[in-house]
Order: structure tokens, then sequence, then C-alpha cells
């Protein structure tokens, strides 16, 4: 008998092969006797010999690879050999530890103060605890924590994987991937989408009760994992979708459905060199240039001209199209250290995005005006948009337009706060665009913190609360004449991209990989077969049944 788990669906495609475990984490050292004092050298150079090993080991892998992939693991062994973390492992050895428990002491040390930091920083504690449990493993002479070797096909399951991990994953072996933890921005899931292969993060402990061996069938789109799958409706499933692969290899854009109707797609970037990647895609523009993203390890605030220099690569990769910039989203787990309050109780309902302007608007003002000078530069077809983040009253859209206006620049405002949605009739005469951002808009409707891995079944898109508040917003929308996209994780879910223009989106942005996807699965749907599946998903109970409601009637139309 078939028996499903349920996580949350990152990325879309259908795998059937053999579980694998990622090798588990070793034990947490405890205290154990004092080191004598004649001995605490030698102890120190077996920690030293073991992160050699290590390092050694990981140099290994990242002279084999190239790319992203080797950059992440000459960074983790970069962090094997840092000299401060050696520090303190030698001062707890030195107070009597024995070296794999000093090297715990030591590590939590880091860790505390890389998420004191906050942000980027904060992320990379994966990457500590990494390099913590090789080291331990490598002291207790166990195997090494991670990747095991994999022959054949299979589906990696894991609490959740570092980033030395998925660096060097080879897509002939690992036909998807699966984590216990993790959210639909963890790094797996990021991860994932670029490697295209099915991901389903946030499981939950009940995956624990797969062992590796077992077959499983799991579905990216619908977020499943089941065991006891029918072999031959698994492997149909498996080559259908394999038509569908080739389908989106051969779509080239520009996007409409299959009658006709036309909806822009654009790519999110967060800097020049991913624009410069977005270019390469089907992507008609920018619908999202996070522009925070630049500036999270600056401690000053960088001048009009900085600021302008580092807009214009983005410019530069779509010389004669729209490109859609927003303005600082600082605040909440994007720490920006010359914008963000810091002694914030409750930072994601807190001071960040266009709230920092209302006591600093001279910050806004510059950020306006590097926009507008970069913007200056761009050919006559070009189209600069501008919109600000976190927008929840007609009063602020009214002020940050007016701001754009006075400097030539098209204002617009993202809807990602539920009363942007609500009062969408008294914000868009304001306006020239909105662009909804689903992923905190999913977070703030649903009263659930988009990192947390126990809430992902809430801070899921397809939650028809949410799709109401997109189908209210599209309305106000349409009633000013005012065009609405997508630029959260949403757009880049081809089946919930029919369901939003359904609802009435005019365009959709997404990291470029998920462009093609999202294209070609709409040129297989009419407008109304569209509409259809977004009724049956607002009018479903939740999010697993509004997704299988629109499935269904999806696979009826191809039938
Ligand atoms: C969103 O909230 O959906 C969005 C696009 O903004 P960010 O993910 O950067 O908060
Ligand atoms: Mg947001």
């Amino acid at each position: 008998m078939s028996k499903s788990i349920n996580g949350t669906g990152v990325v879309a495609g259908v795998a059937y092969a053999p579980a694998v475990w990622v090798r588990p984490r070793p034990d947490m050292p405890q205290p154990g006797a004092s080191i004598a004092e004649d001995a605490r050298d030698s102890e120190f150079e077996r920690f030293q010999q073991a992160a050699e090993v290590v390092a050694g080991r990981l140099q290994e892998r990242a002279a084999e690879a190239d790319g992203h992939a080797k950059e992440v693991l000459d960074a983790t062994a970069g962090m094997v050999k840092d000299r401060g973390w050696h520090k303190a492992v030698k001062k707890n050895i030195a107070g009597g530890h024995n070296a794999e428990y000093a090297v715990v002491g030591a590590t939590d040390k880091f860790v505390a103060m890389f998420e004191s930091a906050g942000g980027v920083m904060a992320e990379r504690t994966t990457d500590l605890r990494d390099v913590r449990d090789r080291v331990i493993a490598e002291l207790r002479g166990e195997e090494e924590p991670g990747l095991p070797h994999i022959d054949g096909e299979a589906i990696l399951l894991a609490d959740d994987l570092a980033p030395a991990d998925t660096a060097t994953l080879d897509t002939t072996h690992v036909k998807a991937l699966v984590t216990e933890l993790g959210g639909p921005t963890s790094h797996t899931a990021i991860i994932a989408r670029q490697l295209d292969i099915p991901c389903i993060v946030a499981a939950g402990k009940s995956l624990r009760e797969i062992d590796s061996s077992t077959v499983i069938f799991v579905d990216g789109a619908l977020g499943t994992i089941t065991t006891g799958a029918d072999e031959t409706e698994a492997r149909q499933a498996v080559a259908d979708y394999k038509v569908r692969a080739e389908k989106i290899a051969q779509w080239t854009g520009p996007a409409h459905t299959k009658d006709g109707h036309a909806i822009q797609v654009l790519a999110n970037v967060a800097d020049g060199n991913a624009a410069r990647l977005a270019a390469q895609s089907q992507a008609e523009g920018i619908g999202l240039y996070r522009t925070e993203l630049s500036f999270l390890s600056a401690n000053s605030e960088p001048s009009v001209d900085e600021q302008a220099k580092v807009y214009g690569k983005v410019f530069d990769a779509f010389p004669d199209s729209k490109v859609v910039v927003r303005t600082l989203d600082a605040g909440s787990d994007k720490p920006i250290s010359y914008a963000t309050l810091d002694d914030e109780e409750n930072p994601a309902l807190g001071v960040r995005g266009l709230r920092i302007a209302r006591d600093n608007e001279s910050l806004l003002t510059r950020q306006l005006d590097a926009i507008a000078q970069a913007a200056s530069q761009r050919s006559d077809d070009a189209q600069t948009w501008v919109m600000a983040p976190m927008v929840a009253t007609s009063t602020e859209a009214q002020w940050f337009a007016e701001l754009c206006r006075e400097r030539g620049l098209v204002p617009g405002a993202m809807v990602e706060v539920p009363a942007a949605a609500l009062m969408a009739d008294t914000i868009m005469p304001h306006l020239d665009f909105v662009s909804i951002g689903t992923n905190d808009l999913t977070q703030y409707t649903m009263a659930a913190d988009r990192l947390s891995p126990q809430l992902a079944y809430l801070t899921d898109p397809w939650q028809p609360a949410v799709l109401r508040l997109i189908q209210h917003t599209c309305i106000g929308g349409a009633d000013n004449n005012v065009p609405v996209g997508v630029c959260g994780e949403a757009a880049a879910d081809p089946l919930l991209a029919c369901v939003l223009v359904g609802l009435g989106v005019n365009s959709l942005s997404a990291a470029s990989t998920a462009i093609a996807g999202v294209g070609a699965q709409l040129a297989e749907v009419t407008l109304e077969q569209c509409q259809e599946m977004a009724e049956a998903a607002i009018y479903s109970p939740g999010a697993p049944e509004a997704r299988t409601a629109v499935r269904a009637l999806l696979d009826g139309y191809n039938s």
C-alpha cells in the first residue's frame, strides 16, 4: 500500500529511485575527563592533523569541480584552516578539554558571532557546523559525514544539506532532493533550482521513517514523497515529465497562453552578474532587482555616484528592456548596517523596507537620485520602473510615487502587506504598476515566519487566503488600469503561474532558471482554463487541496 509524506515542494519535477540518506552528523562530544597538562600539545597536534586531512579532502574535491561548486569547496576548506578557529580550539585544549570537545566549543563561539552579525553571515553557520562535524568524525576515525558514494540513481534524503554537500551533486546519479528541515529559500532549495532537479523541503520528522534503499516517488510540484507507489504508474509519470522537460527546453518565448493572451515573463536578480545570466534566458526584462542585496556587507551608505555604478551594471544587461528596481528592502532577515535599526524585538514586523525612509527620507531620495542617474544613461526604449517594498497604506504609496515622479521615474509598489492588497482600490490611483511579493504576502497573511521549517505548510503561496488577496489586488489593478505583476517565488511554479494568470496577473518575475518552465506551461492552457483553475484554487480548503484540484483540472485538459 502506498503512503505519502507531505513537505513543501520547491522545485517541480518527479523522480522514482531508491532513497539514500546523507551520512549522519556525528554525535556531539561531551566534556570527558580533563587532558593532562603535558598531553595538551599533542592533543592540539591531533586536532591539527585531523583538520589538515579534512581540508585536504575538500581541496581535492575543489580541484575536480569548477564554478560555484569550486568556490564553495574552497571556502569550506578555508574555514577548516581558519587561524582564528584553530586559536579558539587551542585555547579550549589548553583549558584541559579533549580535541573533539574543544572543536565544539570553538565552533559555538563562531556560530554565535556569525548569528549576531545576522544576514549573509548568519547563513554561513551551516558551513561552520559542517566543518565542525567533519573534523570531529575524522578525530574519531568515523566516516566523514555528508554525501555517500552513489552508484546508479538515487533520491537524496537529509536533515538539511550543507553547501559543501550540494556543491558537487552529480545529477546523473542524484534525481531529487528531500530534506527534513529547510524552507523555500534555504540553500538546498536554491541549489536544486540551479540544478533543476525536483526538491522538497520541510518534510518533517516522518521522513526518518524512510530507510536508505527504499524506493520512493517524489513529486516536487505537489511536495509529496510516496513509498509503495505503483511502479508502472511511477515510471510513467517520470516518462511524462521527461516529455514536459523537452517542451521546456524547446520553449523560446515570449510567453502567452495557448489562445494568445500575452503574459510578460521577467527575471529576478540581485546584481549585474545575475542580470547577465538572466539576459541569456527568455526573460523579457527584469521584474525584480533586489538592490539591498548589493549592500549587505557595506559599512556605510555608498555615495549616489557609487550606487549609480552598481545599478548601471544591471541596466547594461538589458539595455533596451524593462527593468524594475526595488528600493532598499533593508531590515528583518536582510540587515544593512547603515539603514537598519538593531534593537527591534520583532524585525519582520518592524522598521523594514519603505518604513525606514519615514524617519530618513534622504536615504531613499539619494537612492532614487542614483537610480535616475543610472537610468539617464539608458536608451529611449528602455523602461526604468521603481517600486517600494512593504507599502501598507495609500498615503505611503502617494508619498513614494511623488518622489519618483519628481525624478522622472515610473513609480510602483510591492503588494506584500495584506493591508495593501485589501486597499488596492485606493493605492492603485497613485501608481503606474504594482508587483505582488508572495513570499512576504504569504508570511503576513498566514502570520507565519517565512524562515520557519515548522510552519512551511502555512507559508505556502497556494494558501487560498493568499490567492484571494492576489485576486483582490488584480481587481483593483484592472479597475484602475494599473498592471499587476507577481515577483515572489510563487511566480516560479508553473502550475501556480496558471492560477495567477487566471486571477488576472499581467506579468510574472522569477529566477531565470524557472522562466522556461513557466512559459512552456502557460503555452499549453487557455486564459479561460487559467480562470477555471484559479476558481478551483481559491475555493479549496487549503494549500494541498488547491494544488491537487488544479493539477486534476490540468490533467483533464491534456487528456
Ligand atoms: C516577496 O516578499 O515575495 C519578495 C519578492 O520580496 P523578498 O523575497 O525579497 O522579501
Ligand atoms: Mg518581500
